[in-house]
């Protein structure tokens, strides 16, 4: 079960820490910078010490190259612990020659400590809290034990100058660390007030969401269980409690989404991706689907004439575009949705284009948010929970990839993505060729699938029909291997993974003993990296994910040499 309240809230709290670091950091090294420069040009004025008149010099770049370090990487641990040990060093460095408990020195303790608090905690914070004290002790110790070590201002003025100087130094720094820490307070208290308040909004929508689909689903079951329903009324229930079905099953999985990717538990697979077939694929289903609901949108692709393959994580990808596109659906009454796909220099750009309502640019940076919604026009109900445009950009920035809008009130939405060429290959056969070519095969070719589950096997057994296929059937390893045995033509073997009696991979050991040569493809439901891996070790030829579509047969006829 999950706890929709213990999911964990949108901070991601290592980076925020991090984040804060740097911003305390880069002001405080550049304001140390900035005295040393100031010091270099005021100590030669007042005529202090030699060795104090040096000494701007040399914090003058220790400042400023923590400064740079802190704007320039991410990673500021060193930086931090540097500058406070560089600083500790120099206190006890200019004490001595900036004329100790006369002098504006001491007091710099004070402002290390501040910065301590703010930068570091637990032990830590004890273990430095305690060097300063041991630190400041030693040196009471010695300047009261020895009058005479620690020299004086050769005149009043000079003193004056410089403690007061230095005073307006130390109350910049200390204005520089409250401010930091105040806007970083007020940053965070409004980040938390906002997550509470969307939160609250989410567990709203998704009671809404919830029953909508549960209502159905209980009121159609009921009327189901009536006798005198006739046979079409039957048809459309049944049809209704699925569709509703299907939509509660997709809220439960973008919710089990969000908890996977902000545990970091979503890898992504590495897989042969055919775009242009995905796009087609989806072009296809939504067509369907608006055409139940409306005749009034239309749908289109922009796709290259080329077929684009990449390598990447089909399935995440699919949710991404499937997610554009139901909000498309939701948001457009009327027009054209475009689903479509650019190829660019280094990545490939998708996009989701509609005619609908449209969103004002003010909201385009929350939408990626978790659980927002726009929702300005309160009289107008649009479905949702605001997870889909979260968890797509989730997934968009796992793959390496950037999502942006492009949208107008009243002209409609653009959603683009792109993600970065890896693997990219085109492949200029196109889908109608394929389909020619195996047409067009003039030798008879005999496959053998083994496949246990009753609907996949019809469903080979008509996909290849008019084709110069002949398909074999056999439900489990052994009668795979038995069919093997008695037709030693067959050309290509289809393997199911999960048979009942003998596995794939037991067959697969057997057929190879009695054939060394004919080719043995593997597919299987389990599509993750790891099965692929698995299959592949263990000597099969290739590697399918189900359902094989005709064009996917093609291209392990073709990979492996059969045509
Ligand atoms: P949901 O659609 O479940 O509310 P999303 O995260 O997918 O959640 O979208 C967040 C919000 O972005 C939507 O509630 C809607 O206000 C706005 N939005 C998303 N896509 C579109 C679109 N194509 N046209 C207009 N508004 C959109």
């Amino acid at each position: 079960m999950i706890n929709l309240v213990d999911i964990k809230p949108f901070r991601d709290e290592d980076n925020d820490s991090i984040n804060f670091e740097r911003r305390f950091l880069i002001p405080i090294s550049l304001a140390g910078a900035v005295f040393s420069f100031a010091s270099i040009l005021t100590n030669g004025i007042i005529n202090l010490d030699e060795v104090v008149q040096l000494t701007p010099y040399i914090t003058f770049f220790v400042y400023l190259g923590i400064f740079l370090w802190a704007w320039n990487k991410k990673n500021v641990v060193f930086a931090k612990y540097f500058i406070i040990l560089f600083t500790l060093t120099l206190i006890n460095f200019l004490w001595y020659y900036n004329y100790g408990a006369n002098g504006p020195i001491l007091y710099l303790f004070i402002l290390i400590y501040s910065y301590l608090i703010f930068m570091v905690k637990g032990k830590q914070l004890v273990f430095f809290t305690i060097l300063i004290a041991l630190n400041i002790s030693v040196l009471f110790y010695i300047e009261y034990n020895h009058p005479g070590l620690v020299k004086d201002y050769t005149t009043h003025h000079q003193q004056i100058v410089d403690v007061y100087l230095s005073m307006l130094f130390y109350g910049l720094i200390v204005f520089i660390m409250m401010y930091i820490a105040k806007i970083s307070y007020i940053h965070a208290y409004n980040e938390a007030k906002k997550a509470d308040k969307l939160k609250t909004a989410f567990l709203e929508n998704m009671s809404h969401e919830v029953r909508t689909p549960l209502n159905a689903i209980v009121g159609f079951s009921n009327l189901l269980a009536e006798d005198d329903i006739s046979h079409e009324d039957r048809k459309e229930y049944i049809e209704l409690i699925n569709e509703s079905n299907r939509s509660l099953l997709q809220l439960v999985n973008d919710i089990l989404d969000v908890s996977l990717i902000e545990a970091n538990q979503i890898s992504l697979n590495n897989e042969d991706i055919n775009i242009s077939e995905t796009i087609n694929n989806l072009k296809i289903t939504y067509k369907l689907l608006i055409q139940k609901k409306t005749s009034s949108i239309d749908i289109a692709i922009e796709i290259p004439n080329e077929e684009i393959h990449i390598i990447g994580d089909k399935t995440r990808l699919r949710q991404v575009l499937t997610n554009l596109l139901d909000n498309a659906v939701k948001f457009t009454e009327s027009g054209l949705i475009t689903i479509g796909v650019k190829e660019r220099d280094n990545d490939i750009l998708f996009f989701v284009k509609d005619t609908g309502i449209g969103i004002e640019r003010q909201y385009h940076r929350h939408l990626f948010d978790r659980f927002y919604k726009v929702e300005d026009k309160k009289d107008v109900l649009f479905r949702g929970t605001g997870i889909g445009l979260y968890l797509s950009k989730k997934i968009i920035d796992l793959m390496g990839g950037k999502i942006w809008v492009i949208s107008e009130p009243g002209k409609g939405s653009d959603f683009q993505f792109i993600i970065p060429k890896k693997g990219f290959r085109k492949v200029t056969l196109k889908i109608n060729e394929h389909e020619n070519n195996i047409k067009k095969l003039k030798r008879h070719l005999k496959i053998l699938v083994a496949e246990d589950h009753r609907a996949n096997q019809i469903y080979y057994a008509k996909v290849f029909k008019g084709l110069n296929i002949e398909v074999l059937i056999a439900e489990n390893g052994i009668k795979a291997i038995k069919m093997f045995k008695e037709n030693p033509d067959i050309d290509l073997v289809l393997m199911d993974i999960k048979m009942p009696e003998m596995d794939g991979f037991k067959a697969f050991e057997e057929i190879r003993k009695i054939n060394h040569q004919v080719p043995i493809i593997a597919q299987t439901a389990f599509a993750m990296d790891k099965d692929r891996e698995k299959c592949l070790g263990a000597g099969f030829n290739g590697f399918v994910a189900k359902p094989v579509t005709k064009e996917m047969l093609l291209k392990v006829l073709h990979e492996t040499g059969i045509i």
